[in-house]
Parts: C-alpha cells; structure tokens; sequence
C-alpha cells in the first residue's frame, strides 16, 4: 500500500515538474490565490546528504539551507500561495521573511528544540509586527499536553493582542520517542480533546488546530462542533497520509458541516516539492466542489487571518 502510494506520489510530481518553465509561470498566473497556513523555515546541515522525502523516498531537491529557501519560494511563487505563515528558528523565519516580505507571515516556532519564548520579547514582537502567529506549538515533541499551565500566560497574551494560535495535533513520525530528540513524545499528548479547558478559559482565543487533529476524527469533530471559534490546517496529512486515508478524514470532516473552517496548510519543512503535493492533496478530492476547494485554499484563511479588505 505504500508501495502504491509512492509510486502515484512520483508520477503525480513527475507530470508537474516535467513542465517548461514558460509553461509553469503562466499556470501560476491562472492560479487563484492560496495561503499556507502551515509551513516551515528550517535549516539544513549544508554539506551533508539531504534529507530523503518520506513520501518519494528520494532526496530533498534543496542541498543547502539557502537552497531550500528559495525553492520554497519559488515553490509558493508557483502555486501563487500569496500569503504563508513560516515557522522554524527565529533567525532563519527572519530571513525567509526578508527574502519575501509581502508573502512570509512569522510564526513563533516551538518544539523539543525552540522552547517557549520570554514573554516580554514575545509581546514586544508581536506589537512591533515581528512576529503574526503563536505557532506551530509542537509541545507533543517537548512531552507538554496543550492544557499545560506554563503556557497559561502564551494563551493569555495571544487573546489579549488578537494573534491566532496553531497547535500541533495528532500524532509524529513512526518511531519518534525512541529517538535521541523526543523521548518524551507521546501520542496521547496530540488529543485535541486537550484544548478545551484552554479554549474554556480564553472564549476569545483564535485557535487552530494542525495537522487536522488525525487521526483523531471524532475527538477533532467534537471539539469543533462545540466551539464554533476553532479552526484546523490540513497539513502534512494531504501529501504524507496514504491519498484514500487522506480525502476520507476530509471527507468526514466536509460531512461535519465544518468546510468553512478548513485551512490549507503544506507542512513543508526540508523538501520544497511536498508544497506541490499537498496543493494536489486537496485538488484531487473529487467530492469537493470548486467553491469549497476555494474555501479551503484561501476564503476561510482570509477570515480567521482577519485580512478581508486588506
Ligand atoms: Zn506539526
């Protein structure tokens, strides 16, 4: 099954990345506009072997971290993804976001090696318009649930200066807590069903929950069924999740009712095709109509970014 997955995975890529380049640009000027709402700013160790993408199994494209900079870049440029929150080290979102000012939203990045940010620095950037969201907040990989008291006053001030939050739901790669990062990863620390007493204590917090909260279904539509406020990326699950497994959680998520609060998200982190894929992710669900794919790629991120008429 995986097997089959890679192989449809490579000719999908294969028949978009054949295309000359006069081709291409003229394609992504037909595009419509999207907005990634969950995407990546991370480093690689220039001079080693790039990392393999777990879907292809083949080598990233980008060598280098400045290579991988600009084809993400050139990746969003393609698929006129006109707006993108970036997460990952502050240094290097900062320089993504010099790179494409008009396009990279800065994300404040946490995980088993960014910890939580001194909060006055974290308000001043806010306010100064450094930093536009509270996230991705892997806490799962640091072993914290999203309810965790210490993130009491990061839940507070994002409700009082109006920045959304996206917190990583769900689950992590095969194997994670057995590695030298994560051995205090675990799965049961990705229920969405644990953001509730924070969304209990902060009815004004704009929260999103990543990665669609799988493959936790009925936890993801219980919460989004109760508090009408909350939001959820489609990240990584629509290019890295086997394609059927993929479009019936959406499916299920679409029967819901809950198509307006569907965002588009690549989780891009060390391979600047998986943009490509997950943007094929969403257009290959027959079941979604035009109007709906819209709604996911860039109408509902519109309205929870609070950029209409901007
Ligand atoms: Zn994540």
């Amino acid at each position: 099954m995986r097997k089959l997955m890679v192989l449809m995975v490579l000719a999908l890529a294969g028949s978009s990345c054949s295309r000359p380049a006069a081709t291409q640009t003229a394609a992504s000027k037909r595009r419509p506009p999207v907005i990634d709402m969950h995407l990546h700013a991370f480093r690689l160790t220039d001079g080693s072997p790039p990392p393999e993408n777990p879907v292809t199994g083949r080598p990233s494209t980008a060598r280098t971290s400045a290579e991988l900079r600009d084809a993400s870049l050139a990746a969003l440029e393609r698929y006129n993804i006109v707006k993108a929150v970036a997460s990952g080290p502050a240094e290097t979102v900062a320089q993504w976001r010099a790179a494409a000012p008009d396009r990279i939203l800065v994300g404040a990045f946490v995980d088993e090696e960014n910890p939580l940010p001194d909060l006055a620095v974290l308000r001043a950037d806010i306010r100064a318009g450094r930093v536009h969201v509270l996230g991705e907040l892997a806490l799962q990989y640091r072993g914290m649930a999203p309810n965790d008291p210490r993130l009491e006053p990061y839940y507070a001030l994002a409700e009082e200066l109006g920045i959304p939050v996206g917190i990583h739901t769900g689950i992590g790669p095969p194997g994670t807590p057995y590695l030298p990062c994560c051995p205090h990863f675990r799965v049961t620390l990705g229920n969405p069903i644990l953001v509730e007493e924070v969304l209990v204590r902060h009815p004004r917090l704009r929260l999103y929950l990543m990665h669609g909260g799988a493959p936790y279904l009925q936890e993801t539509k219980a919460i989004m069924s109760v508090y009408p406020q909350v939001y959820t990326d489609l990240a990584v699950i629509n290019w890295i999740l086997p394609r059927e497994e993929f479009h019936s959680y959406l499916r299920e998520l679409m029967r819901a009712g809950f198509g307006k609060r569907l965002l588009f998200g690549s989780d891009q982190m060390f391979w600047p095709e998986a943009i490509g894929m997950a943007v094929e992710g969403i257009e290959s669900a027959t079941f979604l109509t035009e109007e709906e794919k819209r709604d996911i790629f860039y109408n509902n991120a519109v309205r929870f970014l609070g950029l209409e008429g901007k």
